[in-house]
């Protein structure tokens, strides 16, 4: 059996079958840019990263779009309140984008295209959608009409009568209907603004996926991601917008990635408790973090704890240290993966990329491999350490060389303590000299108190080594 998705659009896991063969067109809506990324962004990202790793290791070529949505209300808000203009704060958010992006070990999408490049596009598709008598005009706005589209809902599974009912009561009067969304908006006094057929204005958020998505994978495509908090309205009405205008599906599979709270409560700024990306990269390795959201299926919701980060990255470290222990192996270099080994890792990820079993089928190889070690038993480790190195590459985990990975966390390690090499290594004479002259409490002091900040110490026939940990 090939790989099985669930399909947020039909309710059930399909075979996954690509429109053109040996291709993927992956279409992710990315962010908007008017403030720094948080760890909610991070798991939807590291959510397709993995998607896409996976695609490519299955040999498709994947065309991989993300888009920045570079004009909004809530841009336009943020440049008002710093008095700044909406250009210059999208331009400083994308440069953080893509540093956190870095950071995250993130694969490049093929296309990052932006809402302000796309405007000729968005108004064509607007005039579109008008001539189709899919679009009307209210003054200087353009509206959608969700009644005259009969498949509204159908995503969402949400019937077009009950979320009437359920509009909130100082709707815009001038709408037909109160879901009617906007494709087009007149420009207020100081908002950026384009020229076209209905005046000065710009694009509403929904159109912009549409029109870019359309430009770059056509329609239909493959995959439409996202997180769930996007199936309504933002994807309800993407493909109502798509497949009123070119009477054919916008895409055929829909992949939802699953909330992220945190410490069981919602993210939100009002709760003060929103974590953003720089903040935990601060003190964790990136994979730690990638590992974390890879021990939870990506449909299921997940709580963020920094006790469940702290044991992501303890694993790290393991599958790492038996890295470090298999790369002594001769042979290595020549060895292929273990076949089985990677067909049974396939098989995991082919059910919906479950990558809490795939994970789970690493550290059981983490495991035996370490047993072998121990044993002094080489045969066949060497095919295994191979494997196991192409299983958390497929994941994007595990992008170092063990001994870099080792020295960077002790780096950061020391900082965080406010301790260095140097005092450490001064401390270490110290006690040396203490022991020298039988001074064992004054030895033994220095050697808790170094404990206490995470260094052990290792007393061999070369002198004393220090670790972290
Ligand atoms: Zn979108």
């Amino acid at each position: 059996m090939g790989l099985r998705i669930y399909n947020t659009l039909s309710g059930r896991k399909e075979e996954f079958v690509p429109l053109r063969e040996g291709e993927v067109r992956l279409y992710v809506c990315g962010v908007t840019v008017y403030n720094a990324s948080h760890v909610g962004h991070a798991r939807a990202l590291l959510t397709f990263d993995v998607i896409y790793r996976y695609l490519k290791f299955l040999g498709f070529r994947v065309t991989f779009v993300r888009n920045f949505t570079d004009v909004d209300d809530k841009i336009i808000q943020r440049a008002n309140q710093e008095g700044s203009t909406a250009e210059a704060i999208a331009k400083r958010y994308i440069a953080e984008f893509r540093r956190d992006s870095d950071a995250l070990g993130l694969l490049s999408p093929t296309q990052e295209p932006k809402a302000t490049e796309h405007i000729a596009e968005i108004i064509s598709l607007i005039r579109r959608l008008e001539e189709k008598g899919m679009a009307y005009r209210v003054d200087g706005d353009v509206y959608f009409p969700v009644q005259a589209f009969p498949g509204y809902g159908k995503l969402s599974r949400k019937r077009l009568k009950e979320l009437e009912a359920g509009a909130r009561v100082e709707v815009d009067a001038r709408k037909r209907d109160p879901m009617d969304f906007a494709l087009w908006k007149e420009s207020k006094e100081g908002e950026p603004y384009w020229e076209s057929p209905w005046g000065r204005g710009r694009p509403g958020w929904h159109i912009e996926c549409s029109a870019m998505s359309t430009k770059y994978l056509g329609q239909p495509f493959d995959i439409h991601g996202g997180g769930m908090d996007l199936i309504f309205p933002h994807h309800e009405n993407e493909i109502a917008q798509s497949e009123a205008a070119f009477d054919v599906p916008l895409a055929r599979y829909w992949i939802h990635n699953g909330f992220l709270n945190i410490n069981q409560e919602k993210m939100s700024k009002s709760l003060g408790n929103v974590l953003g990306i720089q903040e935990i990269l601060e003190h964790r390795e990136a994979e730690a973090l990638r590992h974390y959201f890879l021990s939870s299926h990506y449909r299921s919701p997940m709580d963020f704890s920094e006790e469940g980060l702290e044991e992501a990255a303890t694993g790290v470290e393991r599958i790492y240290e038996t890295l470090e222990r298999g790369d002594s192996l001769t042979g290595l270099a020549a060895a292929s993966p273990e076949r089985a080994l990677i067909e049974m890792f396939r098989e995991e990820m082919d059910d919906d990329f479950n990558t809490p079993r795939a994970m789970a089928l690493i550290f059981d190889k983490v495991r035996s491999l370490n047993r072998l070690l121990d044993e002094g038993k080489s045969d066949g480790a060497s095919s295994r350490v191979a494997a196991l190195k192409r299983m958390v590459e497929i994941l994007g985990l595990l992008q170092d060389e063990p001994q870099a990975f080792f020295e960077r966390k002790k780096r950061r390690w020391l900082r965080l303590q406010g301790l260095s090499p140097e005092v450490i290594e001064g401390l270490v004479q110290k006690r040396d000299q203490a022991r020298r002259e039988k001074r064992w409490q004054e030895a033994d002091k220095i050697r808790v108190q170094l404990q206490e900040k995470g260094i052990t110490l290792e007393d061999t026939a070369g002198g004393t080594v220090w670790r972290v940990r």
